[in-house]
């Protein structure tokens, strides 16, 4: 019996975009079905390790590819994990990823390129079959379950869904391609010329066997993909082509990592890691489910994704692999947690990072801009959270400053400029740059020629909070305190009078009425203890209800 459902509204919408297809590379839906096959033979080979009792055949994990001419189908086949009914449906028929609906609603504004760019940021995964397919079929069944299930969609607003009683275990999926593919020749996807130019192109570095069927016969396979874990190989092997599609695979962007960093440990804890800089903030980079995007593998086995123990979270952003020599495949979260050799990685790990963005800064300026506009909100969180960087993590950093309108300044490089005489380094947050530019805190400072660091992220609010100097300058307010400007700041005298009857008129609003050095054409300004919460900060805490 077939029972038709209905997608959930922000899938709707994402399939309309890839029947419509404004996605100008369309052989990239092959690289995403293979990278979904790939998860799922991973995802089985643990969950049998793990998993004594689960009765599957671990013999022969396999991808295979089968192109139909005459029928004009291409069939993603893999012997992986498989899905529930529930599975399909939640996976299948819903979008979970996070960020969709804004990005939905920036595609609702956006022009052709834009919305292309916008769709790459996303990664459109198993709909992207939509690209060529006008009808798909799904035949599935998970690991140890006795029953599979059929889906079948044109991708317009429903699929049908039906048991099966015999379906192999693990998924395949059948394209029904669109007809107008067949007369170019390089995008017949039923050709096998055509699938295995993209494999090669795309999938080369699967670790799983990828086998093209291409004859009648079930032995009539040839292996298209090399499987050496990029990893594992001397870096002057291996092309800017294949670290690009690595990175897509385990970070499921569609665009070109930023930067590549590789890390490697012999001795008592041996590793490899191959990780990347993303050019542009994942979508869910501020959400509160935001994924850590280290996988973890042991001697080219898959563990775990997402291995928070690898990466703090000022990192999340850094995509990758980490293989790690010594561990048992069992690990728990927990455990790993606790693992000197993993702590061992994780500091190394963290150390080349910011010793790569400090290099970017020297060596690769333009580079340097594209990570901390897209990242540097939340690198800076470390700051706070990673104390034993945090010298490494302001050096990487940069920020506004009243030197220029439009560049920011490294600490370093404002260091320098400090002229004779000042002694701090000297800031002020606030919500925008306008805004703290016409602060009246700022007009000695300017009048004497020091630079001050404007500083409008909400973050901002927090470190500068905990972090009191730099390289052995003192990081200061100029919003708090009783700021020293100098020798030319005698207190005038006859004001007395003034100051005691303000006092008391602005009892309840103020501690204190003071002369002050700082202002040059306001009359007055308020500042805080060099104790006390900013402004922002104290909106901050009140709009989260403390
Ligand atoms: P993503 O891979 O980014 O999660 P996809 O749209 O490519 O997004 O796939 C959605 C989900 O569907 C996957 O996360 C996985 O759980 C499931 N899935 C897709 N293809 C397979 C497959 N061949 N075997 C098992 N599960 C699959
Ligand atoms: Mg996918």
């Amino acid at each position: 019996m077939s029972e038709t459902i209905e997608f959930q509204a922000e899938a709707r919408q994402l399939l309309q975009l890839m029947i419509h297809s404004i996605y100008s590379d369309k052989d990239v839906f092959l690289r995403e079905l293979i990278s979904n096959a790939s998860d799922a033979l991973d995802k089985l080979r643990l969950e049998s390790y793990r998993d004594k009792d689960l009765e599957v055949d671990t013999a022969d994990l396999h991808i295979e590819l089968v192109p139909d001419a005459g029928a004009r189908t291409l069939t993603v086949r893999d012997n992986g994990i498989g899905m529930t009914r529930d599975e399909v449906v939640d996976l299948i028929g819903t979008i979970a990823k996070s960020g969709t609906a804004e990005m939905l609603a920036q595609l609702r504004e956006a022009q052709d390129e834009k919305a292309e760019d916008l769709i790459g940021q996303f990664g459109i995964g198993f709909y992207s079959s939509f690209m060529v397919a006008d009808r798909v079929e799904m035949v599935t069944r998970k690991a140890g379950a006795a029953e599979g299930v059929h889906w079948e969609s044109t991708g317009e607003g429903t699929y049908t869904l039906e048991t099966v009683a015999d379906a192999p275990q693990g998924t395949a999926i059948t394209l029904h391609l669109k007809p107008e593919d067949a007369e170019d020749s390089l995008h017949d996807y039923a050709q096998p010329e055509t699938v295995r130019r993209i494999v090669k192109r795309y999938s080369d570095f699967i670790t799983w066997p990828i086998r093209l069927l291409t004859g009648e016969e079930d032995a009539d396979t040839e292996p298209v993909n090399s499987r050496k874990a990029l990893w594992a190989r001397p870096a002057s092997e291996v092309t800017d082509e294949e670290l690009t599609e690595f990175y897509r695979h385990v970070s499921h962007d569609w665009q070109e990592p930023l930067e590549t960093l590789r890390l490697s440990g012999e001795g008592t804890f041996e590793y490899q890691g191959l990780l990347f800089l993303p050019a542009h903030a994942p979508m869910d980079l501020f959400m509160r489910e935001a994924r850590r995007g280290v996988q973890l593998y042991v001697k080219r086995v898959f563990v775990m994704d997402d291995c928070e123990a690898l990466v703090p979270e000022y990192l999340r952003f850094v995509k990758g692999v980490v293989d790690a020599a010594d561990l048992s495949l069992n690990v728990s979260r927990e455990i790993l947690q606790q693992d000197r050799q993993i702590q061992a990685i994780r500091k190394r790990l963290v150390r080349k990072v910011l010793q790569t963005i400090t290099a970017l800064q020297g060596d690769e300026p333009e580079k340097y801009r594209t990570f901390w506009s897209e990242l540097g909100r939340a690198f800076k969180e470390g700051l706070i959270t990673d104390p034993d960087n945090r010298e490494a993590i302001l050096t990487a950093s940069s920020f506004a400053s009243t030197h220029s309108p439009d560049e920011e300044t490294t600490l370093r490089v404002y260091k320098e400029r400090m002229p004779e005489g000042q002694d701090a380094i000297y800031y002020l947050t606030g919500s925008t740059r306008a805004s703290i530019e016409n602060s009246p805190h700022i007009e000695a400072f300017r009048a004497k020629g020091y630079e001050v660091l404007l500083l409008t992220d909400q973050v901002d609010e927090v470190w500068t909070d905990t972090v009191t100097e730099y390289d052995g300058t003192p990081l200061a307010s100029i919003a708090k305190g009783d700021v020293d400007l100098g020798a030319d700041d005698e207190k005038p005298e006859g004001f007395e009078g003034l100051l005691t009857w303000m006092g008391t008129e602005l009892a309840d609003d103020v501690k204190e009425v003071r002369l002050s050095s700082r202002l040059t054409t306001s009359p007055a300004c308020l500042v805080g203890d060099p104790g006390d919460l900013s402004p922002m900060l104290e909106k901050m805490y009140r709009a989260m209800g403390q």
